[in-house]
């Protein structure tokens, strides 16, 4: 196991993704989240509290609480040292299983156990010059890409509708054509971008993921994008997710 920086890591994995690369269904309660623990299945359906706020937990059922690494320790059951090994986004801990849903083709990560990107720079003056600041970039896992492939724009991370992180898409910060490049391989017609977020109610739906960011940052959460022109597969996607995350209603921007 390589070595962990705890700071770093709280720095860069926030508890709410946390929240979402363990597939805890919690649902928004004023300023925290809460639902059921899955793992001690007692305290109904309240019992896990999360306020990301403060970037912490609190299960009642076994009336433990924490930062996101005591979080995932409880809910995988694993030594805090492999929890944070996780979040990390190192394979040696079994993640949870991408789940495949149905009329959906699951796009093939580039990898195995894809790792978010360590260079990032949220804090780029080219990013505060789309109008993203430091922390919301760092809510998305998002940033200036200083090298690699993504060389040159705003790395935006890419989950699948349970949260795993499965690639990253590069948002021009200057008006390039494209606008968004993919990695090889990937098939932006595969994903609903922000899909693993999504809460029930109204949702709001963008064509350029960017959008997504600046409303975040403007207090507006619930926004999906899609990544490319729209085809009937997305259509029948966005359909299954509207379907499962009881969304009512969807604006078109
Ligand atoms: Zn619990």
């Amino acid at each position: 196991m390589p070595f962990v920086d705890f700071a770093k890591l709280k720095s860069r994995v926030s508890i709410e993704h946390a929240v979402q690369m363990l597939s805890l269904s919690l649902n928004k309660s004023g300023a925290q989240l809460r639902g059921p623990c899955p793992v001690c299945n007692t305290g109904g359906d309240r019992a896990l509290v999360v306020t990301p706020e403060k970037g912490l937990f609190y299960c009642f059922a076994a009336k433990t609480g924490g930062d996101q690494i005591a979080l995932t320790a409880h809910i995988k059951g694993i030594k805090t040292s492999d929890a944070a090994g996780f979040l990390a986004g190192n394979s040696t801990v079994p993640v949870p299983r991408n789940r495949t849903v149905p009329g959906t083709v699951p796009p093939a990560p580039p990898e195995k156990g894809f790792r978010p990107l360590d260079y990032l720079q949220p804090q780029h003056e080219a990013v505060q010059g789309l109008g993203i600041s430091k922390e919301t970039a760092e809510a998305f896992g998002a940033g200036y890409a200083p090298k690699g492939i993504l060389r040159g724009r705003l790395a935006i991370p890419i989950h699948d509708r349970d949260g795993t992180l499965l690639a990253y898409c590069g948002r021009t910060v200057k008006n390039e054509s494209p606008t968004l490049t993919f990695p090889n391989g990937f098939d932006p017609h595969s994903v609903i971008f922000g899909a693993h977020k999504v809460q029930p109610g109204e949702l709001y739906l963008v064509r350029d993921p960017l959008q997504i960011l600046t409303a975040y940052e403007a207090g507006v959460e619930n926004v999906v994008a899609f990544l490319t022109t729209i085809t009937a597969q997305q259509l029948e996607q966005l359909a299954s997710l509207m379907d499962e995350k009881k969304v009512e209603t969807i604006e078109l921007f």
